[in-house]
């Protein structure tokens, strides 16, 4: 009726239009920074990406149900189906003008107005919650929520709030509820006998019957008023995530987290620079994942850096290298160099964060500058200079790295070329004396389940990783390009590895150099050979025995089961349950063995080891392996076990300290003394 004269519809129509180009128009502008950045050399699953990151939610529901999970997937799914809603409607208002016959009616109309009108519930109810949850935090955190006198006062406030995000929250009710009052005033204006397939709007339109024509066009208005204003004030608000987080989304890399990418002589040359200076010198995806950013803070409540007080704090990283895309300032003036420094590249920021933010890939390019700008010192320095002369990160000649073999006849692949596979044994693995005794260990057991390994000895040198974490490509490069060289002159085709560092840098880094390999962890080498029957699993006393995850294998290369497995547990992540509830958990008819702390397998604490930071000095107090030393101890275990030589040598620090009676173990040590 009143929808049809020609005058409502070139207004509606001109409306609209011009809300979606004020929408477009303020990303215009952000458009053209991430245009500046460098083409992307990857081929995004753009479907894949979609379906698991943006419809699956994947990121968001594997955050901590006290993040707000649950209430975010209530809003965006209610939100989706809102607008799918609104899209059918339009094709079967519009389709008959291009051949595609109206089909809002029938049984399809009873479902269509049933279904969509229980989301409208769930949409509103989520953002009710959001803004209860905005409130409670405001109320805790301070009175001026947002302000940097706040943030200074709740340092560990992960939600900041501001007025945009009330008037975000507000928009969006205002969608939601005018939604349900246009649906409630066309049932009272004109009634039929399928109004009650719409249960809510149905009750609301009781409560004003026969609401006249003018009415119903004055609540039809201001319906789309709030639509308008939420276009056009999209982009100005962390709402704009919706545009933004879905390209992110649409574009990931295929890299694994574990995987940083490489820089090319040639690149070098023709830019005259190593790493990044510019923020314009990132990837025009990680330009496009800084607008993506929401200031969730889910990233800082998790790094370990931060947590121990340090000035490091992911969240802020993101801003200050969004800032510097705007200001064109020096991105590692902008962060800090100490901020860079302080990063242990445990990638816990990464997993935390729903909008596919790669901080560690923003640090470690800050870093490269810096390194090349000669302005790392040090004891950090002094390791790098290690690697390059002597091919060890602790500066022990090569032919050093046969001494923990000396007695154990251990098979060389210079001496025996007939091996199935290569035990790669590592710098820590044989330099390091509490290491040596998992490497001697894991090769007993290599020996005692009759596996043909073999071991380069001095031939080995390190695999690069902390040099490339520190920002020294060139020399990872050139550990790869000569570790390579040397499996392919024996034809390495299988490796295994105690050190989670080595196997991340082997399993998923030198591929980028040519090779070919498999590579496994010592955990999961020797759960295999426990399920074969070769040997015994470990079986601690309950409750005596505690397990630290080592961030590279559990959280970087997902493996928190074998390592259990090794101690006769039953692990695995429990699917039943919603993927935000998600935890590694055992088979019911399993003893409980071990005595796991709070933060385990993905979601584990970062020793403080990795990124290099091994080598760099650190503040008493201000040490990750502290913290993760007292959460340890709460489990009140008698022993820690480990799997891995970086955090057998942070704890180990930390625990003499805290408590000298707890007994330190690698798992391989563990397994040995059971098969003894
Ligand atoms: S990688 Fe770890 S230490 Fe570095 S910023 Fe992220 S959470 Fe913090
Ligand atoms: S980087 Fe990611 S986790 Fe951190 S505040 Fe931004 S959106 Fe949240």
């Amino acid at each position: 009726m009143h929808m049809e004269a020609p005058g409502f519809r070139v207004a509606f129509y001109t409306l609209t239009a011009l809300s979606l180009a004020i929408m477009v128009w303020q990303f215009l502008a952000p458009a053209k920074r991430w245009m500046k950045g460098k083409p992307i050399n990857w081929r995004p699953d753009f479907v894949k990406g979609v379906l698991t990151f943006i419809l699956g939610q994947k990121k968001v529901q594997g955050s901590r149900p006290k993040s707000g999970a649950p209430m975010h997937l209530m809003i965006f799914y209610g939100f989706l189906a809102l607008l799918l809603a609104t899209t059918l409607l339009a094709v079967s208002t519009y389709g008959p003008l291009i051949g595609i016959p109206h089909f809002h009616k029938g049984l399809y109309y009873l479902v269509y107005e049933t279904v969509f009108d229980v989301f409208g519930v769930v949409f509103l109810s989520g953002v009710l919650w959001a803004l209860v949850r905005r409130i409670q935090y405001a109320r805790t955190y301070g009175p001026n929520p947002g302000t940097e006198a706040a943030k200074d006062a709740h340092p560990t406030n992960p939600l900041t709030t501001d007025w945009k995000d009330y008037f975000a929250l507000v928009v969006l009710l205002g969608l939601g509820v005018t939604g349900y009052a246009l649906e409630a005033a066309r049932i009272s204006n004109s009634p039929h006998e399928w109004d009650w397939a719409s249960p809510v709007g149905a009750a609301l339109a009781r409560l004003v019957p026969n609401l006249p024509d003018v009415a119903y066009i004055g609540i039809w208005w201001f319906h789309f008023v709030w639509v308008w204003v939420f276009f056009a004030t999209l982009p100005q608000m962390r709402l704009k995530h919706i545009v933004t987080a879905t390209l992110t989304a649409a574009g990931a890399p295929e890299r694994p987290m574990g995987e940083l990418a490489p820089i090319s002589m040639r690149e070098v040359e023709e830019t005259g620079q190593i790493g990044v200076s510019l923020a314009t010198e990132f990837s025009r995806w990680h330009l496009l994942s800084l607008d993506a950013c929401m200031s969730c803070g889910r990233c800082t409540e998790v790094c370990p850096a931060y947590n121990v007080g340090k000035i490091l704090n992911p969240k802020q990283v993101v801003a200050d290298v969004h800032r510097s895309l705007v200001t064109g300032d020096n991105v590692p003036a902008a962060v800090s160099e100490e901020a860079l420094w302080a990063c242990t590249t445990c990638n816990a920021c990464v997993e935390a964060c729903p909008v596919l933010i790669r901080h560690t890939d923003l640090i470690v390019d800050a870093r490269r500058n810096l390194v090349a700008e000669g302005k790392l010192s040090g004891t950090a320095a002094t390791m790098l200079r290690q690697v390059g002369s002597t091919g060890n990160a602790w500066g022990a000649p090569s032919n050093a790295r046969e001494d923990w073999m000396k007695g154990l006849d251990v098979p060389l692949c210079r001496d025996n070329e007939d091996f199935d596979v290569l035990f790669w044994v590592g710098c820590a693995g044989a330099t390091d004396p509490g290491a040596v005794r998992t490497t001697k260990a894991t090769a007993g057991l290599m020996r005692q389940a009759g596996v043909k390994f073999a071991c380069l000895g001095q031939e080995e040198t390190c695999t690069g990783d902390a040099a490339r974490r520190i920002g020294d490509e060139f020399t990872f490069q050139a550990m790869a390009e000569s570790n390579i060289e040397t499996f392919k002159r024996y034809g390495v085709k299988k490796v295994v590895t105690p050190c989670p560092h080595c196997f991340n840098t082997l399993k998923n880094e030198y591929r980028q150099f040519g090779a070919d390999l498999e590579v496994e962890h010592h955990t999961q080498f020797l759960a295999r050979l426990v399920e074969e029957g070769k040997i015994k699993a470990a079986r601690p006393n309950p409750g005596e025995t505690t397990y630290h995850d080592p961030c590279y294998l559990a959280r970087v290369n997902d493996e928190s089961d074998a390592p259990r497995r090794l101690l006769g547990e039953r692990t695995h992540w429990n699917t039943e349950r919603p993927a935000f509830v998600h935890e590694l958990e055992r088979d019911q008819d399993e003893d409980v063995v071990l005595a796991e702390p709070e933060h385990k397998g993905r979601k584990t604490l970062c020793c403080g080891a990795g990124g290099g930071r091994m080598w760099m000095e650190e503040e008493p107090g201000q040490r990750p392996s502290e913290r993760r030393v007292n959460e340890l101890l709460a489990t009140g275990a008698k022993e820690v076990a480990v799997s891995c030589p970086f955090c057998r040598i942070m704890l180990d620090a930390s625990l003499k300290q805290a408590d000298e009676s707890i007994r330190l173990v690698d798992l391989a040590e563990k397994l040995q003394e059971a098969n003894a």
